[in-house]
């Protein structure tokens, strides 16, 4: 038996973080990581950001919370400026990823039960795909892994491979409420998915009558150098859920959507306790006034570039350890010759804290600040972890 009161449903590493600087996490014995995760692409501005403390101290000293009976005039800004800067017209607040989804499946599933349809709510989704843990985005993911043991799949999700558009044609049917997918998928493996396949699910949806629904809980805010992924394809969908980034670090989360969409969720058919919570409002607002400042995301496009570049060296320099590097802006993945875990492991030996995805790809998602200085000694640490690779193989094949 472990020690802890706490579930056992995570496999932690023995770390424990005191403090956060910037790029920088810091243990109680002092010991200094550079944070190429960001909490699973979460700290957007990294930590202890003065701007976003300053937002939260302020707020926690005013209102904490007064539930969704009354005005929330914070949210009210929050939403606009969400508006203001990309395809929606209206905003939910949520608290998490996984509820965000829900809230856009729910929306889809009943702007066509308000026009009638009412057998109109099956969602196509991607292999590959993550859309959260509850009940209803494990079956939107649809990986094995995570539904066995959790009892009947929820009905109404159809996958297909990820960049088959025949596959695609052939599932989507007069039951078809809606097509998500994540324009890069996070947990899947930094799999991006290419702008002419994204023109041709729009397209498919325009002429069937189906919803779009993009889940940006990992490439939103500034993530990949727009504020939110699917721009740089010109695609837009009907609905996007977005969470990590937008609260960089508060928990939230928010469904974006056309008005059109966003009618179907009249009063009484759907809401949180939670969601909105001036809080998270304060920190929303406080992230969007860093990520929104001119120059900003261009500053990101820049250092995406510069590390993907560096990476693609390393990955030259190292061959029986790293295959490939793969993503945009920030939201890189180094795919793996040696399992990811392991070389995640050696990477935190030496002081870099990156995250694990499927298709063996490590992922490289550092606050969005990072510096070109800080980009160099991450390379600098990977660069350090391959050859500990390296020594490694060396040792098992003399054995
Ligand atoms: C993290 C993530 C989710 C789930 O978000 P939670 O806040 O953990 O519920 C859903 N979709 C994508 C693409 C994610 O990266």
């Amino acid at each position: 038996m472990s020690a802890t009161a706490l579930f056992g449903n995570y496999a932690r590493s023995n770390l424990s973080f005191d403090h956060g600087e910037g790029v920088w996490l810091v243990t109680k014995d002092g010991r200094r990581f550079l944070d190429c995760g960001s909490g699973i692409a979460v700290n957007a501005l990294g930590h202890s950001h003065p701007h976003l403390v300053k937002a939260l101290q302020e707020q926690a000293g005013r209102l904490w919370h007064v539930s969704n009976l009354h005005q929330m005039p914070e949210g009210e800004r929050l939403a606009q400026r969400l508006c203001d800067a990309s395809f929606a017209e209206k905003v939910l607040f949520v608290n998490s990823g996984a509820e965000a989804m829900e809230a856009a499946i729910k929306c889809a599933r009943r702007y066509h039960y308000d026009k009638g349809d009412k057998d109109r709510y099956h969602i196509v989704t991607f292999e590959g795909a993550f859309h959260g843990r509850t009940i209803a985005t494990i079956a939107a993911g649809g990986q094995a892994k995570y539904l066995e043991g959790f009892g009947p799949k929820a009905p109404g999700f159809d996958q297909v491979p990820a960049g088959d558009l025949d596959a695609l044609k052939k599932a989507v049917g007069p039951q078809t409420a809606a097509i998500a997918l994540e324009p890069i998928q996070g947990e899947g493996g930094i799999r991006e998915i290419p702008t002419d396949f994204l023109r041709a699910i729009r397209k498919l949806c325009d002429e069937n009558g189906i919803l779009l629904i993009f889940d940006e809980i990992q490439t939103g805010v500034g993530r990949t150098g727009k504020l939110f992924a699917h721009q740089w394809s010109g695609v837009e969908p009907d609905l996007m859920a977005i969470a990590k980034g937008i609260g960089g670090g508060f928990p939230m989360g928010a469904c974006l959507a056309t008005a059109d969409a966003a009618a179907a969720l009249a009063p009484g058919t759907h809401g949180t306790t939670f969601g909105g919570n001036p809080l998270a409002m304060a920190v929303g607002n406080a992230v969007l006034d860093v990520v929104l400042e001119e120059g900003f995301l261009e500053d990101v496009r820049k250092k995406g570039l510069s590390f993907k570049q560096k990476l693609a060296g390393l990955v030259d320099g190292h061959p029986k350890v790293l295959a490939e590097v793969r993503g945009n802006g920030l939201m890189l993945g180094l795919k793996c010759v040696v399992p990811a875990g392991e070389y995640v492991a050696a990477a935190r030996e030496v002081g870099l804290l990156a995250v694990p995805a499927g298709d063996n790809v490590v992922r490289i998602m550092p606050p969005l600040i990072m510096s070109e200085e800080e980009i160099a000694i991450a390379v600098e640490r990977l660069e350090e972890a391959a050859l500990a690779m390296e020594a490694k193989l060396v040792e098992g094949a003399a054995e």
